[in-house]
């Protein structure tokens, strides 16, 4: 099993889609490990997209992901990282995210496209050590 951190981006809040997008989830067999709805400081949402820094959307990205409250979430499961990410479609949600996804059915713009879900083991540890502390490995 492995765990991924997910998070509903503050538009996914404002629209009223965290039902439909954790339904999607529940759906496909992954397991709500922890769940809170919050709202990122700039220092948190700095530490969690750190690897885009200097890039010409990154403080256009910091504005929005603090802009307004988000849903955090661990989820568990056999290769959760890459099943969640299947649900979400990829990043450009006309060019990349198909039809059936999240991006693909519920999105429109390059920044806000709803979701976040981690790429990488190492990714989803880093990113559950940040957005959850206490359930922090090693
Ligand atoms: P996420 O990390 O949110 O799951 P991702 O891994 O699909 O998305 P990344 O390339 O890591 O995509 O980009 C992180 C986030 O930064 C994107 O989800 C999007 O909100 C924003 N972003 C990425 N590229 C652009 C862009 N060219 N213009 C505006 N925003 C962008």
């Amino acid at each position: 099993t492995e765990r991924t951190l997910v998070l509903i981006k503050p538009d996914g809040v404002a629209r009223r889609l965290v039902g439909e997008i954790l339904g999607r989830v529940e759906r496909k067999g992954l397991s709500i490990t922890a769940l809170e709805l919050k709202t990122a400081d700039r220092e948190l949402a700095g530490k969690h997209y750190a690897e885009h820094e200097g890039r010409p959307f990154y403080p256009g990205l910091l504005e929005f992901i603090t802009s307004g409250p988000l849903v955090a979430a661990v989820l568990e499961g056999p290769r959760a990282i890459a099943a969640f990410r299947q649900i979400a479609g990829g990043t450009d949600p006309v060019e990349k995210a198909v039809p059936g996804t999240v991006r693909g059915d519920l999105a429109l713009d390059g920044q806000q496209n709803l979701v976040h879900g981690s790429d990488s083991v190492e990714s989803a540890e880093r990113e559950i050590a940040l957005w959850f502390p206490h359930l922090a490995r090693s």
